[in-house]
């Protein structure tokens, strides 16, 4: 029996077989139970007795070329395949490398920061206390009774128990003063929250810091001469500092202090308005009622506090016109000051 019709045909047919899935239709074809292979196998019957061992044996030597090829061939795609997978997984080892973001302090964090260095170096302690507090520790103890007109200017967050978000620092200032016994010098830097809508200078969660001394003959001079230093060392120029009269209810006398704009030096800008100056922070004597209802004898002991908000003077420090930056916490614009 002649075979290699079929043989050629076969072996064409798995040379031609692109992939896994032709290969094994080829198998199917010339080998399955089916196929034509096995078809010749089965028609051995029809052949004379003495015919019939040459033609199986050629029919089988052609099963097994077969087999044997299709096995090849099936390697072949399969080490193909896994050249192209590998191929197509290659690292470029010549491709730049991709960055890798480095953590930066945040400009209000750095601020704060700057402004601990500068007041502890200047003898000063700093302080914390909560951010939830009772009416008495953020208005009654600060000279600030129910129905006082100042109250209206603080926009406080109520909680529903009655206690409210501290509007400033100051309370840690009372609580300070009702545990300890002078001379004290302490700062109070922290978060402080009002009912303020969101524009280019307010916020209604921002960071305030107050400074406190308390002490025996302790004058407003001492007062003056803390705050232009601190202005100085922290604007980094010897800025002209003014003081201009105020009213506090928690401090007699008051005064709002300017310093000369740190971006035009006083000749005018967009930053100050054009006016040279800028608002920087409020000051004053402690007025003699809160010395006392914090146990403290005014007839014996003076003492100066101040305090502003520690995001303004970032802005102004590194130039940026709008608050609302140092809140959105866009990674771009805050790691320009890393
Ligand atoms: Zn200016």
């Amino acid at each position: 029996m002649d075979t290699s019709d079929i043989r050629e045909r076969a072996l064409g047919a798995i040379g031609a077989a692109a992939d896994a899935a032709a290969l094994d239709q080829v198998r199917v074809e010339f080998l399955g139970k089916k196929g034509e292979l096995t078809a010749l196998l089965k028609s051995l019957g029809s052949l004379a007795p003495d015919e019939r061992p040459a033609a199986g044996a050629a029919i089988n030597a052609t099963k097994e070329a077969l087999s044997g090829a299709i096995d090849d061939k099936k390697r072949a795609i399969e080490n193909e395949q896994l050249a192209d997978e590998l191929s197509a997984d290659t690292v470029d080892i010549t491709l730049p490398g991709r960055p890798r973001g480095v953590g930066s302090l945040h400009p209000v964090t750095q601020t704060l920061r700057r402004i601990e260095e500068i007041l502890t170096v200047a003898g000063y302690e700093v302080v914390a206390g909560p951010e939830i507090e009772d009416d008495y520790h953020n208005f009654e103890a600060l000279n600030i009774p129910a129905h006082h007109p100042a109250r209206a200017m603080h926009d406080t967050l109520y909680l529903d128990n009655g206690l409210l978000l501290r509007t400033h620092t100051s309370p840690v200032q009372v609580r300070t003063m009702e545990n300890r016994e002078p001379p004290i010098r302490i700062i109070c830097p922290g978060r402080v929250y009002r009912k303020d809508d969101v524009d280019a200078t307010h916020s209604p969660m921002f960071h305030q810091v107050e400074g406190l001394v308390i002490d025996e003959g302790v004058s407003f001079a001492d007062l003056k001469g803390t705050v232009v230093d601190f202005v100085r060392r922290f604007f980094e120029k010897d800025l002209g500092v003014r003081f201009r009269p105020s009213y506090f209810p928690f401090t007699e006398p008051s005064a709002e202090v300017d310093a000369q704009c740190v971006h035009c030096s006083g000749k005018g800008c967009r930053v100050c308005s054009g006016t040279g100056w800028l608002e920087v922070m409020g000051c004053g004597m402690v007025h003699p009622n809160v010395l006392a209802m914090s146990g403290i004898d005014p007839e014996r002991y003076t003492g100066f506090a101040w305090g502003f908000g520690a995001d303004r003077l970032a802005t102004l420090y590194f130039g940026i016109d709008d608050m609302r930056n140092l809140f959105e916490n866009e990674l771009r614009f805050l790691g320009q000051f890393a």
